[in-house]
């Protein structure tokens, strides 16, 4: 489909859905699947999805984790940057494959390690929240 094509089909969209349904044939594979939400040890992670939400006036609803936000193909990267504008804007948060790792025990979204070390290195640089001292593949909790 072509950017346009999708674009005409989204404002004809009714329901979640018809985006849904949209997105399945506007970006073949891009969505690999959905998470309820994340790890209690990640809290923070939610409340950056709440204030959010918070600003679209809708509330969390699904992780919705992707298989790239980035195309060298323009007209992809456009369909992509729409979709996942679409789905914030639903109160669903869109994030890349690479970034997630999912609990094997309660199978909610934790910090992949390359992510983990990223959120690490921004911490040091004065953000404010609490992360666990190091990584785990599952909860602290599981
Ligand atoms: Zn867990």
């Amino acid at each position: 489909m072509s950017y346009e094509n999708v674009k005409n089909e989204l404002v004809q969209a009714k329901s979640m859905e018809d985006v849904l349904s949209l997105i399945d044939r506007g970006a073949p594979g891009w969505v690999l699947g959905f998470v309820s939400g994340f790890s209690p040890d990640y809290q923070f992670l939610a409340d950056n999805w709440n204030k959010v939400c918070e600003k679209n006036g809708v509330s969390p609803t699904q992780l919705v984790i992707v298989r790239t936000l980035e195309s060298n193909d323009e007209e992809i990267k456009k369909i992509y940057d729409l979709f996942a504008a679409v789905l914030t804007s639903s109160g669903f948060l869109v994030r890349r494959i690479v970034d997630i790792h999912i609990c094997g025990s309660c199978k909610l979204a934790l910090p992949s390690q390359g992510y983990y070390e990223t959120i690490v290195q921004n911490k040091e640089q004065g953000s404010e929240f609490n992360i666990p001292e190091t990584w785990s593949s599952k909860c602290s909790s599981c």
